[in-house]
């Protein structure tokens, strides 16, 4: 029996975090967990600790550590706790470490995630920012490493599932003529222009069909999920965005699918549950038991589509826009978003605003070229204080 493979959790207080715990407490025998990360949530994380017996915590600053720490040692843990960006990244590279599951919210996963990709490890991105920020650099950094990148985003685990195994030969030689990238819509899907402006965080954050973070949940309401999720495919298989096709499917039966050129279509179905694609990826090649119901078609009964409403939903524009830009363009729309997400949940903007601060943000500076992570993150900076003052002139 080889040894069980060992694991960090990046954000493991988190939905996918937990979800990824579920899933590894289902299989003793093969995972082990290794280190735990939160930010905030810390009762949670140390009840995680107790469930799991990692060798390592991470939390944000010295002194949550210095707490966590002592209350650990007090349940008769070892667990060792160490803080802040240092600490991530140590408990991604470390050399113990077999697997790391991406699953920090936003820009704050990006150099911990990196750490993991460069010390060669299979990494699970559900960190789509990360991608999004950098995917030119992160995915040079996969190439110089002997690390794997296997997809938790339900649809681009999809995708990953309905390719050839040779796709990084390009998507036209592998015959593949467009990516279907499946959107549930959200839950204002139906809801009028007028109404949208003065929907709440909490109908925003109740998803008709997932349930999520808070930041994600904003982003599928304002369909910037799909727009991220639009430029992680791009860099993810090597796609163009004009082949890569949104498609509203308010069911989310079908995760996405891959349109070949002989008029073959192939979709990956499953019940709205990230403990699948995790589950997918955490065994992969092999399959193992997730947890996941099967799927009751007769239940369902109807498939739908749509085509995504931009006028309605401006974001999924600007993203697509951001996404022909390259350059940092995808790291200043990201950006933005993230402070336009925390304004709008912390009730200082409209949810229609969210785009506009966005359109603004991207008005303002050109697009450059991104040679290393320095100018990435200057971008992420510049585009957070042009969203702030965007907030300063309008009185928020
Ligand atoms: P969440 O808000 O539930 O959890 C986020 C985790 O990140 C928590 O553990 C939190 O403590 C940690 N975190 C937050 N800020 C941090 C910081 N500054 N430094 C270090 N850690 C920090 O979010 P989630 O829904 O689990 O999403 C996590 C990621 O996975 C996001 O990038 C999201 O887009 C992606 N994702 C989520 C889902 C889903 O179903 N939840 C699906 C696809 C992709
Ligand atoms: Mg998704």
């Amino acid at each position: 029996m080889t040894r069980p493979l060992q694991i960090t959790v990046l954000g493991a207080t988190g939905s996918i975090g937990l979800s990824t715990l579920d899933v590894i407490a289902r299989h003793p025998q093969r995972y082990g967990v290794f280190a735990l990360t939160g930010f905030s949530r810390i009762a949670e994380l140390r009840a995680l600790c107790l469930a799991h017996r990692p060798r390592y915590a991470v939390v944000g600053d010295d002194e949550q550590a210095r707490a966590l720490q002592a209350q650990l040692r007090g349940d008769g843990l070892d667990t060792r706790v160490l803080s802040g960006e240092g600490g991530l990244s140590e408990v991604a590279g470390h050399p113990d470490v077999d697997v790391v599951m991406a699953a920090i919210v936003g820009a704050a996963g990006l150099r911990p995630t990196l750490a993991a990709v460069q010390a060669g490890k299979r990494v699970l991105l559900a960190n789509k920012e990360a991608l999004v920020m950098s995917g030119g650099l992160f995915m040079q950094a996969l190439r110089d490493s002997a690390a794997v990148l296997l997809p938790i985003d339900s649809e681009h685990n999809a995708i990953f599932q309905c390719l050839p195994a040779d796709y990084s030969r390009g998507l036209p030689v592998v015959g593949v003529r467009r990516i279907l990238l499946t959107a549930s819509g959200g839950p204002f899907r139906e809801v009028a222009s007028a109404e949208l402006e003065h929907v709440t965080p909490e109908q925003a954050c109740a998803h008709p069909n997932w349930s999520m973070g808070r930041k994600i949940s904003v982003d599928s309401a304002s369909m910037m999920n799909k727009g991220l999720e639009l430029i992680e495919a791009c860099w993810l298989f090597d796609a163009r965005p004009d082949q890569v096709e949104v498609v509203v499917h308010p069911q989310s039966v079908i995760h996405s699918m891959v349109d070949y050129v002989d008029g073959s279509v192939l979709a990956q179905l499953g019940n709205p549950d990230m403990r699948t694609p995790i589950a997918h990826a955490l065994a992969w090649p092999e399959r193992i038991d997730s947890g996941v119901s099967a799927l009751d078609l007769l239940r369902i009964g109807r498939l739908d589509f749509q085509a995504p409403d931009d006028r309605r939903f401006p974001c999924l524009r600007l993203a697509r826009a951001a996404a022909q830009a390259g350059g940092t363009s995808p790291a200043m729309l990201n950006a933005a978003n993230e402070v336009a997400v925390e304004a709008f949940l912390n009730r200082r903007i409209r949810f229609t605003e969210i785009a506009s601060i966005i359109d603004d943000v991207l008005n303002r500076e050109a697009s450059v070229a991104t040679r290393c992570l320095e100018d990435v993150l200057m971008a992420d900076s510049r585009a957070r204080e042009l969203a702030g003052q965007w907030l300063g002139r309008h009185g928020r």
